[in-house]
């Protein structure tokens, strides 16, 4: 094996101590092995000798005080599978705080699976407003609702050329699809929590987007067909996260991602596989996959010329026929660590080492709505339906007074007294 002879220290990089190569080294020998990279980070995370060290079994790791957990909520591409969200992925600190970088379409799948709470999740950065970086939006506006969040969701995310194409107009516009969804709660369920708050900001500048509570992020511009794309940082506690969302290699990536501890950039599909397992035309694979994406080898180049500790390649299909031409164009430009993302990958971060393992999802999981702190609501602002769609009820009186009958008599007390339509919903005579 010629790992050793690859870890030049050009290639690897002068800034890491040597504690910090030796993790890279046995990160890099676990890739090439395929053996779990599982390097214990600190007392928090499971010993590679536990029966979980493989496994991060969510919920049981609090994280360390300087401790960053970077879980993948979507891998994949827009036509989402089950094994593949499309982009999302979580950000959790060790002060209790989680940040969501992109949310394409099934990512809250995954995030359920996880028991993290909606509620704690009320920071989303969108990297660009493709359907698959944005396609769950609306439903952790939503439903977050239901998961006890009774404050506005904040939405980072960047301009466009005109007015038409920024973040605002499209979460305005989101909002206005949902004119019934919203309508129907008004007045029944507490509505702070479905009144996001828009951050939108120029994406043509290299700037700081967020500074709060000690957690810096940056944005810098994208290319990715049109005007607006944009790549993030986070930086913590001397941790610093990059997500690139989609772009086409670029110098502003490079500038920003230097001295990064994990760096998630795009590694679209080969032009090969677009044309034989996605039914592509030759014409159209090669422009979007060498020139509106990043081919596998050229996010390859990019590792190599950032040279993070832990480089991540995300927005491919990762299945048993892909991943190998995926795992060696990379390989051809780039020979330290790398993760092949796929979904509920968990990234554990300290200063001292990085370990790569896969949560075990829980595959069913109530929200945990718990009590909405401070929640008012306004009956007067209920809406009805129509006396005639109502007079279409089938008399389910029988049914109703059953159920009424399996609850004590505490709980049947507590809904006559705060319903005080209770009564004409229960008008039948007693069996
Ligand atoms: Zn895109
Ligand atoms: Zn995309």
């Amino acid at each position: 094996m010629n790992v050793v002879t690859r870890l030049a220290p050009d290639q690897v990089g002068l800034r890491r101590d040597s504690r910090q190569l030796l993790s890279s080294l046995v990160v890099m020998l676990a890739v090439a092995t395929g053996a779990p990279s599982n390097i214990r980070a600190n007392s928090s995370g499971a010993a590679p000798d536990s029966p979980t060290g493989g496994v991060y079994l969510p919920g049981s790791e609090p994280l360390g005080p300087k401790e960053m957990r970077v879980i993948a909520l979507g891998t994949g591409m827009p036509s989402i599978t089950r094994a593949q969200a499309a982009a999302s992925f979580l950000v959790q600190l060790g002060n209790g705080e989680n940040f969501i970088f992109d949310i394409g379409t099934s990512a809250l799948t995954n995030l359920a699976s996880l028991g993290i709470s909606w509620k704690t999740v009320d920071k989303v950065f969108l990297g660009h407003l493709h359907f698959d970086h944005m396609g769950d939006l609306a439903a952790l506006l939503i439903v977050g609702v239901s998961h006890g969040r009774n404050k506005p969701l904040r939405i980072w995310g960047p301009t466009g050329e005109t007015d038409v194409l920024g973040t605002r107009y499209a979460i305005d516009h989101l909002m206005k699809a949902y004119t019934w969804e919203f309508l129907s709660k008004r007045g029944r369920v507490p509505s702070a929590g479905y009144t996001p708050i828009v951050e939108e900001f120029d994406y043509t500048k290299v700037q700081t987007i967020y500074d709060e509570n000690g957690v810096r992020i940056k944005s810098w511009p994208a290319i990715h067909v049109i005007d607006g794309p944009v790549s993030f940082s986070l930086e913590w506690e001397g941790l610093k996260f990059v997500y690139s969302s989609d772009t086409y290699p670029n110098r502003w990536f490079v500038d920003n991602a230097r001295n990064a501890d994990i760096v998630i950039h795009e590694a679209f599909p080969t032009v090969k596989q677009l044309v034989e397992f996605n039914g592509m035309l030759p014409e159209s694979a090669w422009p979007v996959g060498t020139r509106v994406h990043t081919q596998p080898a050229a996010a390859g180049k990019v590792f190599s010329m950032v040279q993070p500790r832990m480089a991540i390649a995300y927005h491919f299909i990762n299945e048993v026929r892909t991943r190998q031409a995926i795992f060696s164009e990379i390989r051809s430009t780039y020979d330290g660590p790398v993760s092949l993302a796929e979904d509920l990958m968990v990234w554990n971060v300290t200063a001292e080492a990085i370990t790569t393992r896969k949560a075990a999802p829980i595959e069913t999981i109530w929200p945990g709505k718990g009590r909405l702190e401070g929640a008012k609501v306004n009956p007067a602002e209920r809406s009805f339906a129509s006396d005639w769609l109502e007079g279409g009820r089938l008399d389910m009186s029988s049914v109703d007074r059953a159920m009424w009958m399996q609850l004590d008599e505490p709980t049947r007390s507590r809904i006559t007294e705060r319903l005080p339509e209770v009564g004409r919903q229960l008008e039948t005579p007693s069996p």
